[in-house]
């Protein structure tokens, strides 16, 4: 696996960051909408804390957009995890390189376009988007 260049991440670094904020701020947006003053006073903590101690609040909630958007939090901390151990590039299944251009366009893959088509053929009916 070839090592990505400083740019290649600080890029990638930017823009878990902008992903990040935009999960955070629908979150916020879902909550506040809600009507629920429980819900609101929640709202005002997902800015605040840690992923996983925003997980453990919200999970409560059994709201799916709100479930969804906690699951994209944590695909997004992996990738972060990845990317600061410089595996970020590399395909979970196969070890072979996801490409740059992939990650730019899908920053939180873990597979390579092969082994995706491949895993999604496998997992059809588990991915079936819920929009
Ligand atoms: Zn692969």
């Amino acid at each position: 696996m070839d090592e990505f260049k400083q740019t290649q991440n600080a890029q990638l670094a930017q823009l878990f960051d902008t992903l990040d904020h935009q999960v955070r701020d629908d979150i916020v947006a879902t909550l506040l909408q809600s009507g629920d003053q429980r819900y609101i006073d929640l709202a005002g903590m997902v800015h605040d804390t840690g992923d996983e101690s925003v997980a453990d609040v919200l999970t409560e909630l059994d709201n799916k957009h709100v479930d969804r958007s906690l699951q994209e939090l944590h695909e997004i901390e992996v990738a972060r995890k990845r990317l600061a151990e410089g595996t970020i590039n590399c395909c979970i299944e196969c070890g072979g390189d996801i490409g740059f251009k992939r990650l730019l366009a899908y920053p939180v893959a873990v597979r390579c376009i092969a082994c995706q088509t491949q895993f999604e053929k496998t997992h059809a009916h588990e991915a079936t988007p819920r929009m």
